[in-house]
């Protein structure tokens, strides 16, 4: 059975609570030890699927289907492993399956309550393939005292007391304030905190403290005794110019020494950082930089992209070049013209979205990189108006158009080059879906594997010919255009096992143009950057007069 580690925050939110978790679980590994990451998350949507990236940030998909927090990509990104549909759970998914549990009468005819009814659901979740692993790090969304957070809070205090001595552990994230006007940096928000959290049975192990400046003797000590924490238990966290920096720094400052400590792991097994170094290396020693424009429509919140941000800085990583992002809006181009501001960049990219708005311009931008030879990569609805781009300006479809926006109208004004799917296969077994169903979790999600064409270029980025991605959209490319694209130079490079959906479109004789139907950026790491990252930007390099 695991042990764990459950990670709370107080004082303020946005204080990198997930980044703490998964930069711990990036060190415990660097001990030897197998860990997974999980995310309890207080709100009352079944899952982050439905709500706005405006509001919410990137929605990031599993392997096996699952539209979870953002926070999951972090885990995946520093630990490397694999997150599954059950590393994310909901106060709304909770819910919802106590209710259906009562609705088939599994209670037996009991009054149904939050404990210990909503708090066994918790449990249950907590305890989802905990034989797998030695450590399980389990964050709880939000901050102590939130009204929603109470019955996780309650259900993790439960589960530290029934399991035996020993087994599970505390960390607490806290802010220390400083105040300009006495220059000092303030503890009382943390006391606060942890009385809080202590009023509802949980005595925190470690505190982590979020901080500017650097924490005096006086003030750890200070925190030790009003936390009743162990002084080398308090960890100071400050602010990292590189997010990659977070394994290295917070085993500098003592944390998985802290935490070991706390499970009374003697002798603790020496860490190897290598993979951190070289990471940290690659980041802070760039031979140069390349500029890459991303054209999309959530740029006002940089969260709502943040796996394709990593994913290209881990692209950098690979070619040992600085990757600097410019967000352009697309609705910018339904009234100027794209080139002089495009013209800057070294690579145009043009993510995945939903909805009209903006599409127009991201039509013009992958026009403007397939006639000017930019390298580009269009992901999900960027490779879809890719193919809608050379529908209209290659193959002559003057009214190519996707599906999608003509059910948002309720009219029909375009041809559906991008056509509303309604069945398809997974597994060996069809799935079925309507216009009209339910909008969440009813997308293609989910990995799905592609067969790549033989001396196609793909084939060469990714150096093989069978790849899985990781899906979710609920429109695709018609196979019906593919002769007519075809004979205009688009080549449908990645189609699905059954030969019906398109994966990938490549423009043969540009230097480096791609579309692909699923999300590759979720799939990248520091250490293991995304073949078509690495090679994207490795493209756009060979451009760079930065370099
Ligand atoms: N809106 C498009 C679809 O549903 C693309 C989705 C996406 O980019 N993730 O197919």
């Amino acid at each position: 059975m695991a042990r764990y580690v459950f990670i709370t925050g107080g004082v303020v939110s946005s204080l990198g609570k997930g980044l703490a978790s998964a930069a711990l679980g990036a060190l415990l590994q660097a001990r030897g030890f197998s860990v997974r990451l999980r995310k309890l998350d207080p709100y009352l949507n079944v899952d982050p699927g439905t709500m706005s990236p405006f509001e919410h940030g990137e929605v990031f998909v599993t392997d096996d289907g699952a539209e979870t927090d953002l926070d999951l990509g972090h885990y995946e990104r520093f630990t490397g492993v694999a997150a599954r549909a059950t590393d994310s759970v909901s106060s709304g998914r909770i819910y919802s399956s106590v209710l259906e549990k009562e609705r088939r009468g599994d209670y037996l005819g009991k009054t149904i309550q939050v404990i210990p009814h909503v708090t066994n659901e918790i449990k249950d979740f907590l305890t989802v393939g905990a034989d797998e692993v030695d450590f399980m790090l389990c964050e709880i969304g939000g901050t102590v005292g939130d009204i929603e957070g109470l019955p996780f809070f309650e259900a993790i205090r439960q589960f530290g007391q029934e399991r035996p001595r020993g087994q599970c552990i505390f960390m607490h994230l806290t802010l220390l304030p400083w105040i300009a006007a006495s220059g000092e940096l303030k503890t009382k928000p943390t006391q606060h905190s942890v009385k809080e959290l202590r009023s509802i049975g949980i005595a925190p192990d470690v505190l982590v403290c979020r901080s500017e400046r650097t924490i005096p003797e006086k003030e750890r000590e200070k925190l030790a005794l009003f936390c009743n924490v162990r002084p080398d238990s308090v960890i100071a966290a400050y602010d990292l110019k590189s997010i990659y920096e977070a394994p290295l720094a917070y085993h500098r400052e003592g944390l998985d020494q802290a935490v070991l400590d706390a499970f009374g792991i003697h002798p603790a097994p020496k860490p190897n950082l290598a993979r951190w170094d070289d990471v940290a290396d690659r980041i802070f020693n760039p031979e140069g930089e390349v500029r890459i424009a991303i054209v999309g429509k959530y740029t006002q919140l940089e969260d709502a992209y943040k796996s394709i941000a990593e994913a290209l800085s881990h692209g950098g990583m690979a070619n040992r070049v600085k990757v600097r992002i410019e967000w352009v809006d697309a609705e910018l181009f339904d009234r100027e013209d794209p080139a002089p501001h495009l013209e800057p960049y070294d690579a145009i990219l043009v993510p995945g979205g939903f909805g009209e708005r903006g599409t127009e311009g991201k039509i013009k931008a992958a026009q403007f990189a397939r006639e000017r030879k930019v390298p580009y990569l269009g992901i999900c609805l960027g490779m879809q108006m890719a193919v809608v781009e050379a529908a209209r300006n290659l193959a002559g479809m003057e009214r190519a158009g996707s599906q999608e926006f003509d059910h948002e109208a309720g009219e029909k004004r375009f041809e559906p080059v991008i056509f509303h799917l309604r069945e398809w296969v997974k597994d060996n077994q069809t799935i079925a879906r309507d216009v009209l169903d339910d909008k969440g979790g009813t997308m293609r999600l989910g990995a799905y594997t592609a067969h790549l064409k033989e001396g196609s270029k793909v084939a060469e980025v990714y150096g093989a010919h069978r790849i899985e991605e990781r899906h979710r959209h609920r429109y695709e490319v018609d196979i019906r255009y593919r002769e007519a694209l075809e004979a205009q130079g688009l080549s449908f490079s990645g189609m699905s096992p059954d030969g019906r959906l398109p994966e990938i479109v490549e423009v043969e004789g540009h230097p480096w143009f791609i579309g692909v139907q699923f999300h590759p950026e979720l799939k990248s790491k520091p250490f293991a950057p995304h073949p078509l990252f690495a090679d994207f930007v490795r493209a756009a390099k060979a451009v760079s007069r930065l370099v």
